[in-house]
């Protein structure tokens, strides 16, 4: 039974207690948008050179705390060690990036008519960041740090099982000499503080990355109020591999079972030509054989549990025990175990072809020339990443052009960095985060018209 005070959070590789968390309420996040609004102001009159120096000290004190922050992670998520790592690095290196931003958050001078149109970057006021349990440190800091840099405060509702590093995040900002109370995150369920922080009058913008089934009811509760919504949701990305392709690194299993499978870029449908589908499945087949699942805190291991017993329960629904696949294998529990799969006898319009399963379970469908990888790799409600595998340059960028999602790769299954932009097309989220306009999606433009005429007479 839930408890509506508190949250439970367990270890998903063990299934133990590692803290219990009171839970925020409607009152809680009310509180929270109140103390915000009273400190925002001031930071964001802050000389944006004085903002930039203090995020500059937040992110060394995360450097500072990488290690501790890591293991947290490895605890509440069942993240590997060196993925958990790789997060508080993420979480450091975005506060760097920030503070360049705000000082880099410049206006327009626009010659006009008896005059100058001059334009400013406001900022918001009061921002909701809404992270899911499958990246809580990197999302909780996309949505949150460059909010801040623009000279807004943040309120920060994490998942329910997983927010234990977000809250060392706002310990750490303020033992760098954040503001109090600019940077709050309020652990809660969703469908209580999350909804109470979207449905705030005071709360400028939502930041929502989840589920497009809650992106869609965040979006509508916004728009009672017209607050901007910025939503990265659900992928079903693909694996677009051609013939010439180096095979070996085309079908490196991680690219669908990295944080078990549990990432909205997962490479999840391999499409793979099919004259070398025969050779395709020898090679995955080895591949999953050879995949290390267990104790996320080993240096060795490379896939570590589910999140939790209904993710478990989920994933295992897509996949029947006769269904025919390759597979590799996990341990028994106690933990939320499931194995390495590659489905091999879906349909395109198959369920497990087309939803999110967010679990470590591809589909290999075969394609037959360039023109069929493209209506394929097309063919979801979906568009949020994806990777082309070819030695032919003109047939990559032919191929990238024709696939509608927001970041893709070629020969590479990695396309997310935060010098970058980052979101979807289609269901898969509106608004880009990340990227050198990530400080600007967080204000508003103000134009002020100055004459150069003088006061008429
Ligand atoms: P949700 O989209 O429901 O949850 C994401 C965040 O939204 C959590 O913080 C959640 O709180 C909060 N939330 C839930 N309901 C509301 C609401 N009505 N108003 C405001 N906030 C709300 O994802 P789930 O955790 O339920 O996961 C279900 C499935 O969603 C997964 O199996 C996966 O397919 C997909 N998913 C996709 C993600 C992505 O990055 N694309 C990330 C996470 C999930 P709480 O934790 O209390 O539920």
């Amino acid at each position: 039974m839930t408890d509506p005070h508190q949250l439970l959070v367990r270890n998903p590789a063990t299934e133990e207690t590692v803290a219990l968390v009171p839970a925020a309420g409607p009152q809680d996040v009310d509180a929270a948008v109140a103390r915000a609004a009273r400190v925002q102001p001031a930071w964001a009159a802050l000389a944006p050179a004085d903002r930039a120096r203090l995020l500059r000290r937040f992110a060394d004190t995360v450097d500072a705390h990488l290690e501790e922050l890591a293991r947290l992670e490895v605890r509440e998520a069942g993240h590997t060690v060196g993925n958990a790592r790789w997060e508080a690095g993420n979480a450091r290196d975005l506060l760097l990036y920030a503070a360049g931003g705000a000082e880099r958050l410049l206006g327009k001078q626009i010659p006009v008519p008896g005059g100058w149109n001059v334009t400013f970057q406001e900022p918001l006021g009061m921002i909701g960041v809404i992270a899911p349990w499958n990246f809580p440190m990197p999302i909780a800091a996309w949505g949150s740090f460059p909010a801040l840099a623009a000279g807004n405060a943040v309120v920060l509702k994490p998942a329910e099982t997983t927010p234990l590093t977000a809250l060392r995040l706002a310990e750490l900002g303020l033992e760098a000499g954040l503001p109090e109370h600019l940077f709050q995150v309020l652990p809660g369920y969703g469908d209580t503080a999350g909804r109470a922080l979207v449905d705030h009058p005071d709360i400028a913008k939502i930041v929502f990355t989840g589920s497009t089934r809650t992106g869609r009811e965040v979006m509508e509760r916004c728009a009672r109020l017209v607050k901007p919504v910025t939503l990265e949701l659900g992928g079903k990305s693909p694996s677009i591999v051609f013939a010439d392709a180096d095979l070996k690194a085309a079908l490196d299993p991680l690219s669908f079972l990295d944080n078990a499978g549990q990432d909205c870029c997962a490479r999840t449908r391999i499409l793979v030509q099919d004259t070398v589908l025969d050779e395709a499945r020898d090679v995955l087949a080895d591949a999953l054989a050879a995949v290390v699942v267990g104790d996320p805190a080993d240096e060795k291991t490379q896939m570590g549990p589910l999140i939790s017993a209904p993710q478990l329960e989920r994933v295992r629904s897509y996949v029947p025990a006769d269904a025919p696949a390759l597979r590799g294998s996990a341990p028994d529990g106690p933990g939320y175990w499931f194995p390495p799969t590659v489905l091999t006898g879906e349909r395109p319009d198959s369920a497990a072809a087309r939803e999110e399963i967010f679990g470590p379970v591809a589909v290999l469908l075969p394609f037959t020339d360039e023109q069929d990888a493209i209506r394929l790799a097309n063919d979801t409600p979906y568009g949020l990443s994806g990777s082309v595998w070819t030695r032919d340059v003109g047939r990559a960028l032919r191929v990238s052009q024709g696939v509608r999602a927001g970041n893709l790769s070629v020969n590479s299954h990695s396309s997310v960095r935060y010098w970058t932009p980052f979101g979807g097309f289609k269901q898969s989220g509106l608004g880009r985060e990340l990227g050198p306009d990530a400080l600007t999606a967080f204000t508003e433009t103000k134009n002020v018209f100055i004459s150069t005429e003088g006061p008429a007479q």
